[in-house]
């Protein structure tokens, strides 16, 4: 197993906090709004070099204090991806020298939840308004959507959801860092799931300490969790990462993203300040041309029986899913879910490219269930029925 020694180093000059060690680059967390905020353990960091480590099978080392609820929660979490993909992940062990009881730390009685300003930490926001929910503040990270250098597209962001985060929530604290850049260049992410992005994102939250509980908006209902196994963050692992005083609560598991965008649409919200582009260059604009925007644009126009005006291209002609992979396990939920919609309301004549978007769907879950299959031999299958 491979010695790793971490080192986490604060710099109040720069405002700065970074993770140092003897076989990765520096990892660092900016903080260019606010002050640095104040801790007195260092979870994010064994949160931070995770991915790394699982990937290498690393035998992590840590001199600072760490809280023992993290140190338990990051083996836990450790050994559930090495036991989903033995081929990618590989065993970690760790040695902490300072572990802290956790009943030693001040909790605030708030909660910290990820906003990136997408439509499901968008629905997410919202309902906790529409609940009347006032303890929370927001975390955006600068360095996943937008790369670490882009500030401006980053400050664009910001302007476009301010009205929202300000009357949502009780701060909204914004961290940079390039974390994910790191994790991408040392290939952290198996090529057929996206894993790293949930660590980005605790490593970020735990920074802040003392909240009770750390929110994700889920990425998708619980039962299409079932179907993309094993995703990065899903309501299954989410629940057993913990830092010294909170751990982390998956948001909204029960609704679809069409039907949390039917809830935005239907409810007076003001769309303006979604950002659902899957392109850099147009973010935080919507480009309405990349595949992300044109499931958001399809769901919009089933649900509201026209395009808002949130993209820079409207318009949307028979051949719309042309260049959207129904292989794509996550594109056949949201081609799936619209498909149903539109037939629910009896709008199918009306709905561009309807019957081609549905054989080539049928086609794309029926090939899909038969390459399962093809993992097993034939006696495995007749054994299997018989
Ligand atoms: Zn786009």
């Amino acid at each position: 197993m491979n010695h790793l020694v971490i080192k986490s180093n604060i710099n109040h000059a720069e405002n700065e906090i970074s993770i140092t060690s003897n076989k990765y680059d520096e990892i660092k967390f900016l903080f260019p709004y606010e002050p640095l905020p104040s801790f007195s353990c260092h979870d994010y960091a064994l949160w931070a070099i995770l991915p790394l480590a699982m990937k290498n099978g690393d035998h992590i080392e840590i001199h600072e204090p760490i809280s023992k609820r993290a140190y338990d929660s990051v083996k836990k979490i450790a050994n559930i991806w090495y036991f989903w993909i033995p081929n990618f992940y590989k065993k970690i062990n760790i040695t902490a020298h300072n572990i802290i009881e956790s009943n030693s730390f001040e909790k605030n009685n708030k909660n910290l939840m990820c906003f990136s300003g997408g439509i499901d930490s968008t629905y997410s926001a919202f309902k906790l308004q529409q609940d009347n929910i006032k303890n929370v503040d927001s975390l955006t990270v600068h360095g996943m959507d937008y790369k670490f250098k882009d500030t401006s597209k980053f400050d664009q962001l910001m302007e476009k959801t301010k009205k929202l985060r300000n009357s949502v929530f009780t701060n909204s604290h914004f961290v940079k860092t390039n974390i994910y850049a790191i994790y991408s260049q040392h290939k952290c992410n198996p090529s057929f799931t996206h894993v790293t992005h949930i660590f980005s994102l605790f490593a970020s939250l735990s920074i802040f300490e003392g909240y009770e509980q750390y929110l994700i908006a889920s990425d998708d209902r619980l039962d299409q969790q079932f179907l993309i196994h094993p995703y990065g963050s899903n309501s299954a692992s989410n629940r057993l990462m913990k830092n010294s005083t909170g751990n982390l609560v998956t948001l909204d598991d029960d609704v679809t993203r069409l039907e949390k965008t039917k809830y935005l649409a239907e409810n007076e919200f003001d769309l303006n300040s979604l950002s659902v582009c899957g392109n850099a260059k147009a973010r935080p604009y919507n480009c309405g041309i990349c595949v992300k925007c044109l499931r958001t644009k399809s769901m919009l126009l089933a649900i509201l029986d026209y395009v808002p005006n949130i993209f820079v291209d409207n318009e949307l002609g028979n051949d719309w899913f042309s260049k959207i992979d129904l292989t794509d396990l996550n594109n056949q939920m949201y081609a799936f879910d619209t498909l149903l919609h539109v037939e629910s309301k009896n709008a199918q004549d009306s709905f561009p490219g309807f019957d081609n978007l549905r054989k080539k769907l049928y086609t794309a879950m029926l090939n899909r269930e038969t390459n399962k299959l093809k993992n097993y031999t034939k006696f495995q299958i007749v054994k299997a029925i018989f």
